[in-house]
């Protein structure tokens, strides 16, 4: 550590002198610096007050798992009813399709060391090839096909990137191209690439690159079966040669490598229409059974895709290969009132939480009664946001207590009634000193 002109330099928050310090970092101006101390107790108050809680911890870690160790279904099902409210059916497909897929994955590497199967006299059953099985996800928007995804990637410490089908073209056309996803992968694997090929992609909306019969125009096609095509390509496995900085390929450009062969691709859709497909088919073989046609109008109001099969989705606009490469196809819930108050409150790092947190962090008790709670989740039903929109919910209803009592005096405790959420009421204040209720 050098003095400059003469002057000892020292930490502008705490003083310490460069002698003392060991070491003093300049802002850019270089007129004031902070010594390593001072970054600590930095550190320390942001990893304590702004650590994202809803990180889920690593409950598995690909890279040490062997095939004895990997978790079982049950319990990679048990990890995510930690996060993810409802959508069983879901959460258990894809339990087993994780399952397989890290077991396939495993079975490889291990094959691939060839100690451990050389002198099993299983030669036959190593002969089996077991492919890949990717995910689609019907259901719609906000209630948690995202978030599964995500959730099941980062338990098993695997990059993670998402991708918005609708914004893909085929190579050549204004967009962006297919192995920009890839790209997005290996840059959540921190250039990685042998991490990336077990990572986990979700192609979000690929129910808007589907080809619109009749309507097929050629602009149309453009974002629609040529990309389908594209995406074919890297689900079923290929050697993708992916630009390093984004953007189009070039001629004179360095590529990264990256076999596709095993990243699991889970796509996702509203598919929204999709029910008369599938009412259409079932009518046809259930001719003559006068209830159906009811049954199937309460379907569509509930927007329940169960019967849902791969046939439905090739005559939704799918290509039939694309369809074939999705072998998993999983119709997700609509949240009822009380599935979404249990999000609100139940999960790690429920909003709940992190608002009572904030308010603990001014001396405050948060207490969000049961019927304000439905009323919240009244307006994300309103709203048809699904869960997403609950976030911008309590943050609109809790913003002007969160402005306004922390300079207030002797808060102890608020209460959000019903009422309050509706705007009919002002929140409910409790004071140390007074113990009374008063208007905030
Ligand atoms: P989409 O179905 O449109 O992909 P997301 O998975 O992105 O929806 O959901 C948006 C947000 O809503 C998630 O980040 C999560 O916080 C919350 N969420 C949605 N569904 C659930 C659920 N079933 N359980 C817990 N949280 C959920």
């Amino acid at each position: 550590m050098q003095e400059n002109n003469g002057v000892m330099r020292s930490c502008s928050f705490c003083g310490r002198s460069e002698r003392e310090a060991i070491v003093l970092i300049p802002s850019n101006d270089g007129k004031s610096y902070i010594c390593d101390s001072c970054i600590s107790v930095c550190a320390e108050f942001l990893e304590e007050n702004f650590a994202p809680e809803v990180e889920p911890d690593y409950d598995f870690d690909i890279e040490s798992l062997t095939l004895e160790t990997l978790p079982k279904p049950k319990d990679i099902k048990a990890m995510l009813d930690e996060h993810v409210i409802g959508q069983d059916g879901a959460k258990l497909a894809l339990s087993v399709a994780v399952y397989n897929h890290y077991k396939r994955i495993l079975s490889l590497e291990e094959s691939d060391d060839g100690k451990k199967r050389k002198n099993k006299g299983e030669a036959c059953r190593d002969d089996v090839e077991i492919q890949k099985s990717n995910v689609l996800l019907l259901g719609p928007t906000g209630v948690g096909k995202t978030y599964i995804a995500q959730t099941l990637a980062k338990s098993f410490k695997v990059p993670f990137a998402i991708a918005d089908a609708t914004t893909l073209t085929e190579a050549g056309y204004v967009g962006e191209d297919v192995e920009n996803i890839l790209l997005r992968l290996i840059q959540a694997a921190n250039f990685d690439v042998e991490l990336a090929e077990k990572g986990i992609i979700y192609i979000d909306e690929i129910d808007k690159i589907s080809r619109k019969g009749e309507n097929r125009s050629i602009t149309r096609d453009v974002s629609g079966e040529g990309v389908q095509q594209a995406l074919l390509k890297i689900l079923e496995g290929t050697v993708a040669n992916v630009p390093p900085k984004g953007g189009r390929k070039h001629p004179n450009q360095d590529f990264i490598q990256i076999n596709t062969k095993n990243i699991l691709f889970i796509c996702g859709g509203a598919f929204d229409g999709i029910e008369s497909i599938i009412e259409a088919r079932r009518g046809t073989t259930q001719i003559g059974f006068g209830g159906e046609e009811k049954r199937s109008r309460e379907r569509v109001e509930k927007g329940v895709y169960k019967d849902v099969e791969a046939h439905d989705v090739v005559k939704y606009g799918i290509i039939p290969e694309l369809v074939g490469r999705l072998p998993i196809i999983v119709a997700l819930d609509n949240l009822d009132e009380e599935a979404l108050v249990r999000i609100i409150k139940e999960p790690k790092g429920a909003l709940y939480k992190q608002y009572q947190k904030l308010f603990s962090l001014d001396g405050i008790e948060l207490v969000i009664e049961e019927e304000a709670f439905r009323a919240i989740a009244h307006l994300a039903i309103e709203r048809k946001t699904g869960a997403r929109g609950l976030r911008s919910i309590v943050e609109g209803v809790m913003m002007k207590p969160m402005f306004e009592l922390p300079s207030e005096p002797d808060v102890e405790r608020v209460v959000v009634t019903a009422a309050f959420v509706r705007g009919e009421e002002p929140i409910t204040v409790i004071r140390r000193k007074s113990d009374e209720a008063r208007d905030a």
